[in-house]
């Protein structure tokens, strides 16, 4: 027999199996012995009272062995001398194209302008260690893309519910942990990432595909309206291209507006990374003094307000987490943030932006908001000594306009300079973050604190341009034979809507080769 059941439990009976197995024996009154097997379908925690109780919805098996995989398995068959697609960047936006080009029966080539997931991973080392950052394989660049230095958060506001779901099982299948399909919010940290990464790079190499690292691609090839091909590392490579080069790809744009491919300035957000010690974040979240104790995950917030007119919003929380080095240049500096898959860090961050629009930049060329941030991110390296030192300011200090005397301690490895953000940051951006902060401070108490750190600057929230497409064929507005896909081209925002998108590119790419 098969049961399910919606069911409300204390964090220590939802963290242990047998637990588990034993409550729902007294609650339904079977005997324990005869459950074979709990399956959770969905968790959720639910924090707004003194007590916590953890949402669970379960299927439990009496007496028989569940038959079915947890996750859905998607077949990927070879592909070898099947007609070929190109597919530009390795981050989530391109390898779910990749794959499900390999799904649909074509054969995907990735062109890749960082290195493989591993060897990325010493480059973002040395940022900390020498202060430079290395313009083509850092946090956004490099095999996985941004997402794989990441908190591999799986949520987004999207309501496709079963693109998301295809997404979720794709990453079980290439070793995500099933934990991914049951939880409100799934992440998989930045720990399990890159092994998933290599997995699915593995499936398109099987399958006949091609994955080449360290080839930039520099120019498109055009016959007519039509985008044959692309160049890249100069070598030729012909086929319809999938153009998933992110948001920091600032040459591919400066080049796109070279050759007049229509494009459009898109609005952005920016602000700062926040810092607080992990425990003040539980102790309030959890209203619990002790914090989060044994059995409850480092607990998360999300904050969002009007000032004038403007969204002021918490973005990419990462509870646990570090704060880390984003740029992709050496005369900028970015933050942004990741965390492991058991998110034990002693801090937790969380950005704190400001919407700004298209319109809040004067002038009317598709390229204003992307130099709007480069100049905010110069002008934090100058600030910042012009290393990767980022300027920083408590919190507390930046309401109250006061230089910090000293800094906390904090996770940003390549270290922190005091700095008066509230002097140097545009003014509509750090007003608003501070009218911002006293509402969430009112909002939660002991939030608005000396505690918490100011990490600038957070400039890479989504794309500053959009690649317009064809809603329909999602090709580009003139261009036949060319797909601009996932954050880059302004239609995905996170790691599972550039996936959905890859996915919906990959098939017009199809059809495309069909017609
Ligand atoms: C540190 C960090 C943490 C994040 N955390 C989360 C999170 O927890 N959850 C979440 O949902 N989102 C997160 N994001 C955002 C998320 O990573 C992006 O939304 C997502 O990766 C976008 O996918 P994409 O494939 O469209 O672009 P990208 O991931 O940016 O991938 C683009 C790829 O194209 C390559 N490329 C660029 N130009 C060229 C070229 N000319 N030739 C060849 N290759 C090129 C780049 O090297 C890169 O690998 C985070 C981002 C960062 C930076």
């Amino acid at each position: 027999m098969i049961q399910e059941y919606q069911i409300r439990v204390q964090p220590q009976v939802a963290a242990n199996e047998q637990a588990l197995r034993s409550w729902l024996a007294d609650e339904y009154g079977f005997d324990v012995r005869t459950i074979t097997a709990v399956r959770i379908l969905r968790r959720s925690i639910d924090a707004r009272q003194r007590t916590i109780f953890v949402n669970l919805k379960v299927r439990v098996f009496i007496n028989e062995q569940p038959q079915d995989d947890e996750y859905q398995h998607t077949e990927y068959p070879d592909v070898t001398g099947r007609p070929q697609v190109i597919v530009v960047g390795a981050g989530p936006g391109g390898l779910f194209a990749a794959l499900h080009l390999i799904e649909l029966g074509l054969r995907p080539i990735v062109l890749e302008r960082g290195k493989d997931v591993r060897e990325r991973k010493k480059d973002l080392a040395q940022i900390a260690k020498t202060q430079k950052v290395d313009a083509e394989s850092n946090y956004c660049f490099g095999e996985g893309g941004a997402g794989a230095y990441s908190d591999g958060k799986l949520y987004t506001r999207s309501k496709k519910r079963g693109s998301i779901e295809k997404i979720l099982n794709v990453f079980c299948q290439h070793g995500a942990s099933t934990n991914i399909l049951a939880d409100a919010h799934p992440h998989i940290g930045t720990d399990k990432l890159p092994r998933v990464i290599e997995n699915m790079r593995n499936t398109i190499l099987r399958c006949g595909g091609e994955v080449h690292f360290q080839t930039k691609m520099t120019q498109l090839l055009l016959e007519g309206n039509r985008v044959v091909g692309c160049m890249a590392a100069d070598k030729e490579y012909r086929g319809p291209v999938i153009l998933a080069t992110g948001h920091s790809a600032r040459d591919v744009y400066r080049y796109l507006a070279e050759s007049n491919i229509e494009l459009e300035a898109k609005g952005i957000a920016v602000g700062v990374r926040l810092e607080h010690p992990s425990m003040l974040i539980d102790q309030i979240q959890y209203h619990n003094k002790q914090g989060r104790g044994k059995y409850l995950p480092a607990a998360e917030y999300s904050f969002v307000t009007q000032v004038d007119g403007r969204g002021v919003y918490s973005f990419c929380m990462c509870p646990g987490g570090f704060v880390i080095p984003a740029a992709t240049d050496k005369e900028q500096i970015v933050v942004n943030g990741m965390s492991p898959s058991n998110r034990g860090g002693q801090w937790s961050n969380s950005g704190m932006v400001v919407e700004l629009r298209a319109e809040d930049i004067d002038g009317d060329d598709a390229l204003r908001v992307m130099r709007f941030q480069e100049e905010l991110e110069r002008n934090c390296w100058q600030q910042g000594n012009m290393k990767q030192t980022a300027p920083a300011q408590r919190m507390a200090d930046f309401v109250n306009k006061r230089l910090s005397y000293d800094l906390p301690k904090s996770s940003y490895a390549p270290g922190l300079i005091s700095s008066p953000l509230h002097f140097w940051m545009p003014q509509s951006i750090s007003h608003r973050l501070q009218e911002g902060f006293k509402v969430f401070g009112r909002q939660s108490h002991g939030f608005l604190t000396n505690e918490a750190v100011m990490i600038g600057v957070e400039t890479r929230t989504s794309s500053p341009v959009r690649i317009v497409r064809d809603s329909e064929t999602l090709m580009h507005v003139r261009l036949q034979g060319l797909f601009p896909c996932g954050e880059g081209a302004g239609y995905a925002g996170g790691i599972v809507s550039a996936g959905v998108d890859g996915e919906r590119c990959a098939e017009m790419c199809a059809a495309y080769l069909d017609s």
